[in-house]
């Protein structure tokens, strides 16, 4: 009996096994460097940049950073620049996310690639002290145009530059909670900062879940992950916790390249209209199927009021 059972039982080791690794795997990407944040204090955002490199490291996060160019030519450039540098020298990636964080939809294109190569100009020289070119290049707004030419001249400029659209198929919003987050710590009021992490983790992983479902109902099969978050206090407070839920999730870090060789990623983005959607979306217009989004979990509508209110100039 026993020796009958063994095969069976290294066959379904195999089958378990082979599932395991075909879980999805899931590139972090972190927008906005050096920082978004409520308050223009360099001690503010160094703080941040300083705990969100150690957990990335801690956590083995393999992440890029998309970097504001005109971050490092404004207000304290020296010390903007330095936190620059201080992801490139914690072995991430850099990518480029325009100079004035335009949006494609409402910058003539001519405008927005020379805003693009401004970005290009101050990110190059940092890499390039590596040995390193900038490769990926992420549209601020998830906005990459409202017509086919705008979009097509833009793409091609990109192409002639070496550079590579980074998707989006995964995000949680994070920038709602974000300021409302740095408002609490501003006023070192403990329980709110307390309560607004809660209440961001468990939208995250409502998040995580239902883009885990929706990519398995779009593709027929589970996709690899871009996942949009950006460099704020928020995600520097919440790395472990991230990482945990990732981890419940099945997800696997992988870096941005890895993730993108899914053939997912060659699917076109035939979609018309003009908002800044996330890639299944688009993909769910050319493939002509729905996504479930009757089961998308709403954001809080207090923590959705309350960065309106501290969102207005
Ligand atoms: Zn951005």
């Amino acid at each position: 009996m026993r020796s009958k059972l063994l095969p069976l039982l290294g066959a379904l080791g195999a089958l378990v096994w082979t599932h395991a690794a075909r879980a999805e795997g899931v590139a972090l990407t972190y927008d906005d460097l050096p920082g978004f944040a409520l308050t223009d204090s360099v001690a503010y955002e160094q703080l941040t940049t300083d705990r969100l490199l150690r957990g990335i490291k801690r956590h083995h996060f393999q992440a890029t950073g998309f970097v504001i160019g005109d971050r490092l030519d404004g207000d304290n450039p020296a010390a903007h620049r330095a936190m620059v540098v201080q992801w490139r020298d914690a072995g991430l990636v850099l990518g480029n996310h325009t100079n004035s964080h335009e949006s494609l939809n409402k910058t003539p294109v001519a405008d927005y690639i020379a805003d693009v190569a401004q970005a290009d100009a101050v990110l190059r020289p940092i890499l390039a002290a590596r040995g390193q070119t900038p490769v990926w290049f992420r549209h601020p707004y998830l906005e990459t145009g409202t017509t086919a030419e705008a979009r097509k001249t833009f793409e091609d400029w990109l192409a002639a530059h070496a550079y590579k659209v980074a998707p989006v198929t995964m995000e949680n919003s994070d920038w709602m909670f974000a300021l409302v987050y740095d408002n609490a710590i501003l006023h070192h009021d403990r329980a709110k900062a307390a309560r607004v992490k809660r209440i961001y983790l468990s939208y995250t992983e409502k998040c995580v879940a239902w883009y885990r479902s929706a990519g398995l109902q779009l593709l027929g099969r589970r996709p690899d992950y871009v996942f949009l978050l950006h460099a704020t206090r928020l995600n520097a407070d919440t790395v472990g916790d991230l990482a945990r839920i990732l981890k419940r999730n099945h997800l696997r870090l992988e870096p941005l390249a890895r993730a993108m060789a899914d053939p997912a990623y060659q699917i076109a983005d035939t979609r018309g209209d003009p908002d800044g959607d996330e890639w299944l979306s688009r993909w769910s217009v050319t493939l002509h199927k729905d996504l479930p989004w009757d089961s998308f979990p709403d954001p809080p509508a207090d923590i959705s009021a309350e960065n309106d209110r501290l969102d207005t100039p």
